[in-house]
């Protein structure tokens, strides 16, 4: 049974790791290296974490599943001293400690995707779509190249995009039609000199802003200063097609107003945008399989924006398809 699986992020990669070993799994991943969302960008000698920040592991599967990465080192607690705020006023402090523990990749977020890619068969730097054949599915690059012909394809990429991957014959293509994922800013800055913050995160309410966090304070990062700021979902939807310097103005000068610190004097100024970055709770199926045209799709989108949501919905279709596949 040969199956592909368009992207690697923490869903695809979950599908593939609990897929049946009798099957012939290929994953196609269209950057250079596996995670997708959970992801590090490294700018000379700081490190920025502009995807996901930290996850918490709640179900039973999800924590047996990070075992061994606790084991070897891959992940560890981030022990944040968080602040809430709301309307620029701290309404709460908390230190996070082991109750409930948050974790982040070490020595950052993309030694996960690292980690749990290194057995698989994955294709790097391969955008691809897919064209019925009478082999099969025959998977393509976007310059024509002819990667294989699979009996079986799995979409775990965001909705949006899996919309233009699959044919609208996909028995679930309707449900997927109804996922509106959204964006999200992350604003990267560098410093040479530590900022005087008494914390080293926070969740902000009623600003443009929603996240702020001291992202060297996280283990095992380089001792470089790096802030990491998220706008809010609502502000970056209405700005997703802004001029990028527009953006970075902006987004610094509510960081700037918010902390009390002239944040201009970083030495790295870095933006990223993300179109798909998460989605509210969704009260539906957490995967979608169609046996008769032989597609199926998953991702955080079936749930909710979070990790461990992604996680569950790979989990689950591997289940379901290894029921349907080798039973
Ligand atoms: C800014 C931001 C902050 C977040 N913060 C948190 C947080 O603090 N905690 C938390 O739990 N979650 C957080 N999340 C959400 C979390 O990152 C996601 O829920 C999770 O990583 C999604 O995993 P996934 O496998 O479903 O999708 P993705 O990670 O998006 O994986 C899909 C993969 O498919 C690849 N791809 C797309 N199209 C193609 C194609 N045609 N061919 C080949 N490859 C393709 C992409 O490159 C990507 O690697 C955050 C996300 C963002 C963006």
């Amino acid at each position: 049974m040969k199956i592909a699986i368009i992207g690697a992020g923490i869903s695809g990669l979950t599908t593939a790791i609990n897929l049946d070993k009798n099957s012939d799994i290929t994953l196609f991943e269209k950057s250079r290296g596996a995670g997708g969302r959970i992801c590090t960008r490294y700018m000379d000698s700081y490190n920025f974490d502009h995807g996901a920040q930290f996850f918490t592991a709640r179900s039973p599967e999800f924590k047996e599943f990070l075992k061994p990465l606790i084991k070897l080192g891959v992940i560890d607690n981030w022990k944040a001293r968080l602040i809430e705020v709301r309307d620029n006023v701290i309404i709460n402090r908390q230190q996070w400690n082991n109750d409930l523990p948050r974790y982040v990749g070490v020595p950052s977020m993309s030694s996960i995707g690292k980690y749990l890619s290194k057995n698989l068969n994955i294709k790097l730097n391969a955008e691809v779509s897919i064209q019925k054949s009478p082999k099969g599915w025959k998977v393509v690059d976007c310059d024509g190249e002819v990667f294989g012909h699979y009996d079986w394809v799995i979409s775990s990429i965001p909705a949006e995009q899996s919309l233009k991957l699959l044919p609208d014959y996909f028995s679930h293509y309707d449900a997927l039609k109804q996922k509106k994922m959204l964006g999200c800013y992350s604003l990267m800055l560098g410093f040479d000199e530590a900022l005087d913050l008494d914390w080293d995160a926070a969740q902000l309410t009623g600003t443009d802003i929603s996240w702020i966090s001291v992202n060297s304070s996280k283990p095992g990062r380089p001792d470089d200063y790096s802030l990491l700021v998220h706008s809010n979902n609502d502000w970056a939807e209405e700005h997703l097609d802004d001029d990028v310097d527009a953006v970075k103005e902006y987004l610094c000068s509510q960081v700037a107003e918010i902390i009390g610190q002239n944040v201009y004097s970083a030495q790295h100024i870095d933006l990223h945008r993300w179109r798909y970055a998460n989605i509210p709770k969704q009260d539906k199926e957490t995967l979608f399989i169609d046996p008769e045209s032989k597609l199926a799709a998953c991702g955080d989108w079936c749930k909710k924006g979070r990790i461990e949501e992604a996680f569950r919905s790979g989990f689950d279709l591997a289940k379901e398809m290894n029921n349907i596949l080798f039973n």
